[in-house]
């Protein structure tokens, strides 16, 4: 047992897997630039207040997940580690006046986020998600627009049997009914109810509708639909979200479970699924409307919508379905000497090579050519730049390691002789 380890819940990404990310990463920037969002960063923190407004405290993830930092004794702020994405933009919006600028304001950001969260496959305390916002829209156009974006992701990550479910939750003028309604149901059953969905009945009723309890499963099937309670605005809202889904092709389900329990969220709620997946309750990424948090953190008023996709979970997925992607760190040339001490000469001649934008190592061991050669190979190099007493004349061997071939090539056209090769190399 090494005496530390990465702290619990948290993992090192090493080459291959961050390999992936990278990859998702890069896709992610790509669909985002194509879809004209605008990459943002905001910091690791916040103040606590923006995630208890911005999230909202009663759910689990302020309740129970929030990774607070200890103050330090002079400061009298009170910080967290981001739990996710939105309530951060949320904020920059109003802080730099973003509501001047042309709107809908897209922004996307990639990174990590932190729940302390009970750690389980698929469940980190660090653990990184893709987000984009789009805010100053109030839809339907757009809500479908994001959902195809997310459905988009999947598709050219290369994950299989992604599925689409949306739902409305209504707004300020439907839901409040709507709550009461549910209220009284369950009130009927309280019976039934295991107890800890019992105390959420008084303070958010709406997560009974989402709670993996099996218990719960046959009271909930029974339970009054927000969208049979929908008033005419939101219904007519989420009938456009469904017809500009169908209209770009992305098939949805509409699932009358999945909600967001607060008073800022509105009308559209979606999550990406995996079909068939163990721990099927994990979503892949998920998202909706918030029309009422630009408000909340000191805002006009402004709509908004966005989704963040975990992508831990993707990667998971992707190596369950059998996409594995090794890293290809093998160098194009690496630079080897007859003479084992001459570490000068070999560092020299890469860092040339380098500053043609060449893929190439330096052998800085101080063993024998043999030796230096066979790791060369090893690398998966496809060329090595022998070093030898010619280097006095300018002129090195340049060795083919896989056709076995070798010939003298002038110091001066080394780098051009190397970029032809790996030209023709990828080409062949
Ligand atoms: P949420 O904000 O809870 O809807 O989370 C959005 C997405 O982030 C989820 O669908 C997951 O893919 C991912 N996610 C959330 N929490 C975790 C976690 N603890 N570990 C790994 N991924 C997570």
């Amino acid at each position: 047992m090494p005496a530390f380890r990465a702290p619990r819940g948290t993992r090192d990404l090493l080459p291959d897997e961050r390999a992936v990310f990278d990859r998702l990463m890069r896709l992610a920037a790509d669909l985002t630039q194509r879809y004209g969002y605008l990459p943002i960063e905001t910091p690791l923190f916040e103040l606590t207040a923006v995630f208890e407004r911005g999230i909202g405290e009663v759910t689990d993830v302020v309740e129970k997940e929030l990774f607070r930092l200890a103050p330090r004794t002079e400061e009298a702020e009170s910080w967290a580690l981001r739990p996710e994405p939105t309530a951060g933009i949320a904020r920059a919006y109003v802080q730099h006046g973003m509501q001047t600028w042309p709107q809908p304001v897209k922004l996307t950001t990639t990174g990590p986020m932190f729940r302390y969260d009970r750690p389980q496959a698929g469940r980190y305390r660090q653990f990184w998600q893709f987000d984009v916002e789009a805010i100053g829209d109030a839809g339907p156009a757009i809500d479908a627009e994001i959902v195809e974006l997310g459905h988009r992701f999947y598709a050219e990550a290369g994950v299989e049997g992604v599925e689409v479910l949306v739902n409305s939750i209504g707004d300020p003028a439907c839901r409040p009914p709507y709550m009461a309604t549910l209220t009284e149901y369950y009130r009927g059953h309280a019976a039934q109810l295991p107890p800890t969905e019992r105390d959420r009945l008084e303070r958010n009723v709406l997560r009974l509708l989402d709670s993996k309890d099996p218990d719960m499963a046959d009271l909930n099937a029974g339970a009054p639909r927000i969208t049979d309670h929908l008033c005419e605005a939101c219904a007519a809202h989420f009938e456009s979200v469904k017809a500009h889904l169908a209209a770009v092709g992305v098939p949805y389900r509409v699932e009358p479970g999945l909600v967001r329990g607060l008073d800022y969220y509105t009308r559209t709620a979606f999550e990406f699924y995996v079909a068939g997946r163990e721990g099927q309750q994990q979503a892949l990424g998920g998202g909706g409307r918030y029309d009422g948090l630009i408000g909340l953190l000191g805002g006009r008023p402004t709509p908004g919508i966005g989704f963040g996709l975990g992508l831990d979970r993707v990667a998971l997925v992707l190596a369950e379905q059998g996409h594995t992607q090794p890293v290809d760190a093998s160098p194009l040339a690496v630079v080897v000497s007859a003479d084992p001490d001459d570490t000068v000469s070999r560092l020299r001649v890469a860092t040339e090579l380098r500053t043609a934008r060449l893929r190439v190592r330096a052998d800085l061991g101080r063993r024998k050519l043999g030796r230096q050669l066979e790791a060369a190979g090893k690398d998966g190099a496809h060329f090595a730049v022998i070093l030898g007493d010619e280097l006095a004349e300018g002129q090195v061997q340049f060795r083919d390691l896989q056709a076995g071939t070798q010939r003298t090539v002038a110091l001066d056209d080394l780098a051009r002789e190397l970029a032809r090769a790996e030209a023709s190399h990828r080409h062949g």
